[in-house]
């Protein structure tokens, strides 16, 4: 199995290991010890400013930005979502079933945010921006630096869903100002999916300490107390913790978190150079490292993740929606190499000739 999704994704052999070990009891000083090196990681690589904290979630990452809706905002509030696909919609809908007063930033599929844009929405009294840095859908990627200054101008409480970003853009937390930043497991973090992880500015933690939540499960104030003591309230997917412990630690031991993003920006200009010669389109004005976007001029896009994944054992991912026959996206996350990239190339071309499109 060769897999370019963008998640589940390849684990590195370190990862699969302890994947494969029998999980321990984890109410212990061992295990508490794990997760203060889990926070303490997450923190330097987030670039998180002082005193900011963790919350390692068991749920997917869409469980977090639920809980981060639910913790941060209230009736009071007046929200600024950016949607530019199908994730920033999930948080209009968070807004929505959470009665949080939102607006929408609507932009097209593909469609970079510029300032002028932005700047429409200036001096109209929003209290928070909720955004996803890389819009996994399109492989969009918003200027996190340009949106903090935004915020601080309005004085916005800023969350930034980073699920698929984390490790592959340059993202600091502490000098764009997000108060919150969110990540899972089974993105570039290249680890299976069962975590995400929360990371709270000190503005953010008082916040949620102060937050009156009708949840148990999501209440984050509970979370972080617990993590005071490298705990979790209820039973954590402790094999998935253990595996980000050696994943984390894989990365600081290779040169940290700006040689991986280095990695991952490599992976993907090799993919973009070689797919050029190809009858393809890219869909992004301003793509993230993490994931191409690809409109096939003169075949189905659908047609070709299934040919791919049957007859050559590749996955990439489709699309959903109004785009499926017309979109793919091939990840460059996980465990992948340049080489890795050829044999999909080639797998491409073969497939085009099938269909008698070979282009130039
Ligand atoms: C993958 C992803 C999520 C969360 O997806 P889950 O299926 O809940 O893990 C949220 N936002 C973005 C930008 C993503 O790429």
């Amino acid at each position: 199995m060769l897999n370019f999704t963008v998640g589940p994704v390849m684990c590195s052999d370190e990862v699969c290991a302890v994947g494969g070990e029998q999980v321990p009891y984890f109410r212990t000083s061992e295990f508490s010890e794990l997760m203060f090196e889990n926070e303490k990681l997450m923190l330097k690589f987030a670039k998180a400013p002082e005193n900011s904290r963790v919350a390692f979630m068991t749920n997917s990452s869409t469980g977090s930005m639920e809980a981060v809706v639910m913790n941060c905002f209230t009736e009071k509030d007046r929200v600024l979502v950016i949607n530019g696909g199908s994730f920033g919609q999930r948080f209009v809908e968070l807004c929505e079933i959470h009665d949080v007063p939102h607006d929408v930033l609507k932009l097209n599929h593909g469609q970079k945010l510029t300032k002028e844009k932005l700047y429409e929405y200036d001096g109209m009294g929003y209290t928070g921006l909720l955004v996803n840095i890389d819009e996994t859908s399109t492989g969009v990627l918003y200027d996190s630096e340009m949106l903090g200054e935004f915020c601080r101008k309005n004085n916005m409480f800023y969350v930034c869903d980073c699920v698929s970003a984390f490790l592959a853009d340059p993202f600091d937390m502490a000098h764009c100002g997000a108060d919150i930043m969110i990540t899972g497991s089974q993105k570039v973090l290249a680890c299976p999916p069962g975590v995400s992880m929360i990371v709270l500015a000190p503005r953010a933690v008082d916040r949620v300490q102060n937050a009156k939540v009708k949840s148990m499960y999501f209440d984050l104030a509970d979370v972080l107390k617990n993590m005071e003591r490298g705990q979790t309230p209820f039973t954590p997917a402790v094999g998935i913790l253990r595996q980000i412990n050696a994943r984390l630690k894989e990365i600081e031991a290779a040169g940290g978190v700006d040689v991986e993003i280095a990695r991952v920006a490599a992976q993907a200009q090799d993919f973009r150079e070689k797919i050029s010669a190809l009858p393809f389109e890219f869909v992004s004005e301003s793509p993230a490292n993490g994931v191409t976007s690809i409109h096939p001029l003169n075949a189905d896009a659908y047609e070709i993740f299934l040919e791919l994944k049957d007859h050559y054992g590749i996955w990439i991912c489709p699309n959903g929606g109004d785009l499926k026959n017309t979109v793919f996206r091939v990840g460059h996350i996980g465990y992948l190499s340049h080489e890795d990239n050829t044999t999909l190339i080639n797998a491409l071309k073969e497939i085009l000739i099938g269909v008698g499109c070979s282009g130039n």
